[in-house]
């Protein structure tokens, strides 16, 4: 059975992954594994702001896929995120090498954990090959990142059919 290795990157709540973990599971219904905390990846760390590179930092989790089972890599921070444009962003994902982050960094209060499953799901089924949607779907794309954060909790049926095909 494929198995996601999901990667609390820096103090992330370790109940707060566990908790993730049994919504992918569910969801996705593959093993998932909260492995052991890493402190931080400086090479893809801007110090002075706090903040990841996403490129950088996917590049780098790639190394952390653990062959043969370990075949997804999710990570999951409490800090920001930003892109080649130097937006900030809440998750991204590499379909390609199948790993994945998402930042807690905007998220409190009593949303925050539908909206990190949110995200959690939408940059995972990035990782199965999915594309963004215009559908009522969780793969609906939108401009800014908190626009995505009123994302449905749920896969339009096309999508929800992709994903089924490309897990088998
Ligand atoms: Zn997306
Ligand atoms: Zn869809």
């Amino acid at each position: 059975m494929e198995t996601l290795k999901l990667l609390p990157l820096g103090l992330v709540d370790r109940r707060l992954c566990l908790m993730l973990a049994r919504a992918i599971r569910k969801k996705f219904g593959c093993r998932v594994r909260v492995a052991k905390r890493v402190e931080r990846l400086d090479a893809a760390y801007r110090h002075s702001c706090g903040q990841y590179s996403v490129d950088r930092l996917l590049r780098l989790l790639a190394g952390y896929r653990e062959p043969p089972n370990i075949e997804r890599v999710l990570a999951v921070t409490l800090d920001q995120l930003f892109d080649k444009s130097q937006d900030v962003i809440a998750g991204y994902a590499h379909f390609r090498s199948r790993v994945g982050v998402v930042s807690l960094s905007h998220l409190v209060g009593a949303k925050l954990r539908r909206r990190m499953v949110v995200t959690a799901f939408h940059e995972l089924a990035h990782m199965y090959g999915l594309t963004h949607c215009k559908n009522d779907c969780l793969m609906r794309w939108r401009e800014s990142s908190n626009e995505k954060f009123g994302l449905p909790s749920h896969f339009c049926r096309k999508c929800a059919r992709q994903l089924r095909e490309v897990r088998g």
